[in-house]
């Protein structure tokens, strides 16, 4: 399989501080990456440039050979799904999940009809016409779910989506967004710093560190063959 979404050197400043130090990675269609590091090494920031939220300070960023520099989020083809719920609180969960088709100029029949599937899909048809505010957690990150899925991304970015669930919500949820991602063949970028959902969820992790990944495998081969202690300790193959 080919490289799909490829980042090269990437790098960025917050004033004197450098947050993403020289990042390479390349992700190959279909594959779930995930991105697992402590707090503050960089993992939203780097989800936010690639979604084009936050400019880079060098490198550059390809998706099927294509350079995303001067392209506006919503013309990048990458879908985001945030940890707290950033759904629309003033419309209903069938008008959040269209938004984005809106906004591209889908017809109304059409729109319709995919946000059917998409919720068919989440599981929340029954929720079609109520608000934000009166779903669960759990329900609330299915409908960013279907948001971002709405509008046929090429890539999907998760931030961790599912760190402010209960445990056995987020165990459930965990199984249907490996479900989906299989289904769909869905190019996906996870991050984490929970390295029991990144052993179950990945294909590969890459585990990050002070704006570097510093380890980049197979969830078997950080665990059996960790570099560094730091990524041992992270592994939890280090007692
Ligand atoms: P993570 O998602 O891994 O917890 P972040 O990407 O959110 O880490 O943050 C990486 C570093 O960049 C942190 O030190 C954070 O304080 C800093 N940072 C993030 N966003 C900004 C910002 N808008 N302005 C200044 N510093 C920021
Ligand atoms: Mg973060």
């Amino acid at each position: 399989m080919n490289d799909y979404l490829k980042l090269q050197g990437i790098r960025k400043m917050f004033g004197e501080t450098c947050v993403l130090d020289n990042i390479d990675l390349e992700i190959r269609e279909g594959e779930l990456v995930t991105l697992l590091g402590p707090s503050g090494c960089g993992k939203s920031t780097l989800l936010r440039c690639i979604a084009g939220l936050s400019e880079l300070d060098g490198g550059r960023i390809l998706l099927e050979n294509k350079d995303l520099a001067n392209l506006p989020p919503r013309k990048r083809e990458v879908g985001m799904v945030f940890q707290s719920y950033a759904l629309f609180p003033n419309l209903t969960v069938s008008q959040n999940i269209e938004y984005g088709m809106k906004m591209r100029g889908l017809s109304k029949a059409a729109r319709r009809s995919r946000c059917e599937e998409l919720l068919a899909l989440v599981d929340l048809e029954e929720k079609r016409d109520v608000y934000p505010q009166s779903l669960s957690g759990g329900q609330q990150q299915r409908v960013a779910l279907a948001r971002s899925l709405a509008v046929q991304p090429k890539v999907l970015l998760l931030d961790e989506p599912l760190s402010a669930l209960d445990a056995k919500i987020r165990k459930n949820l965990r199984a249907e967004i490996r479900d989906i991602q299989k289904r769909f063949n869905m190019t996906t970028l996870f991050v984490t710093h929970d390295q029991e959902e990144a052993l179950i969820l990945s294909d590969r992790i890459c585990i990050m560190n002070g704006g570097r990944i510093v380890q980049d495998g197979t969830p078997e081969g950080l665990y059996t063959a960790p570099r560094t202690e730091f990524v041992a300790r992270f592994m939890g193959s280090y007692n």
